[in-house]
């Protein structure tokens, strides 16, 4: 399905909660947010019949986020229910790690494709510093063990000028040992995200060429992200960069987003938002086949209300008011 700007839009990221077990300082505050009650939160049923009728737009790549995904009961079978319907090619998760370990062979069962694991710092106390908690090496474990299993696994993480913009060598090297994944994200003026001073991914990517003087840029296919790829010779895995402010990627945008409350969000820089829940819940549609026309024109909306380009530049411009925890990153 295409845009009104010509882009073709196959990927749509599912927020499954508004909960989460940590509390990464440019996400969620430290006292948390406002949750929503049990009761807003789409069910899996919800979720489901949603992604079915994106499949009949050509949706093709669903990533399952939150919150923390893991932390809502039943998110393997999720990914399995979605991973079943016909027309879907690849189910991922992006997760903060820290019950990745436990719910790993769940999630494999279940067909996930991919795992997107958000890590900032490999030392236990900037850990403790950005998240709340003390939860390093089960993060770790959670990576390790999901690289031993063959499932492809990529690392997310978010410099922050003072607390861990040293770190991008130790994460980085990350993906020497292992055919991971390491992807530099720059810090987006969403919510908390304002009050933070990022580093863009040209300054991590001039200090890593400073130490790997051979490194190159790396064209083969990584997944159907805006993140553009390096090689260092001798590394198991890629560096990436996912450079949403510095970089102008919107031109190849491809996704649209689902709250965990049901709204379909056509950027994540701006509230405009169309509610399917209310809908979906409502009596007129108990037949299936129009609740599944009424959802596609829906999808159709949020897609037609794709603007050209994100405003993170001018932040006064920005309307999306939420937290990242409240729209799934
Ligand atoms: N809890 C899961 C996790 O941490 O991966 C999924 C949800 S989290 C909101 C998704 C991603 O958004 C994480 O990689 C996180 O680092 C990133 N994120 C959150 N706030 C951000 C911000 N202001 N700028 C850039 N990335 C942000
Ligand atoms: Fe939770 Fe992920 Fe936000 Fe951290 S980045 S507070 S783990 S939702």
């Amino acid at each position: 399905m295409k845009d009104s700007f010509g882009r073709e839009i196959d990927y749509i990221r599912i927020s499954v909660t508004d909960r989460c077990n940590l509390r990464c300082s440019y996400c969620m505050p430290k006292r948390g947010i406002q949750l929503a009650p049990s009761e807003e939160i789409l069910t899996f049923e919800e979720i489901v019949w949603i992604c079915q009728a994106a499949t009949e737009l050509g949706i093709r790549k669903f990533k399952i986020t939150g919150g923390e995904p893991l932390v809502r009961p039943g998110c393997p079978q999720l990914v399995g229910m979605i991973k079943r319907l016909p027309g879907v090619r690849q189910v991922t998760l992006t997760t903060n790690g820290i019950l990745l370990d436990r719910y790993l062979d769940r999630l494999i069962e279940n067909g996930l494709d991919a795992v997107n694991v958000s890590l900032d710092t490999r030392d236990e106390k900037v850990y403790r510093q950005i998240t709340g908690f003390d939860g390093l090496s089960a993060v770790r474990a959670g990576i390790n063990r999901a690289a031993e299993k063959g499932l492809r696994v990529k690392i997310n993480s978010v410099l922050q000028k003072g607390v861990n913009d040293r770190e991008w060598m130790s994460l980085a090297e990350l993906a020497k040992d292992m055919p991971i994944d390491v992807r530099f994200i720059e810090m987006m003026p969403i919510g908390l995200g304002k009050r933070y001073e990022g580093v863009s991914g040209k300054t991590v990517l001039l200090n890593l060429r400073k130490k790997y003087p051979g490194i190159k840029p790396d064209h083969t296919f990584h997944g159907n992200g805006p993140a553009a790829y390096c090689r260092i010779p001798g590394f198991a895995g890629s560096i990436g960069f996912i450079s949403a402010v510095h970089g102008q990627f919107c031109e190849s945008c491809n996704r649209i987003r689902l709250t965990a409350k049901g709204e379909l969000k056509p950027c994540l820089c701006y509230e405009t938002a169309v509610n399917v829940k209310e809908m979906l819940r409502g009596p007129i549609y108990e037949d299936w086949e129009k609740k599944k026309e009424a959802l596609k024109s829906m999808i159709r909306q949020a897609v037609g209300q794709k603007p050209e380009r994100h405003c993170f530049e001018a932040k006064d411009q920005i309307t999306e008011g939420r937290q990242m925890v409240q729209i799934g990153g």
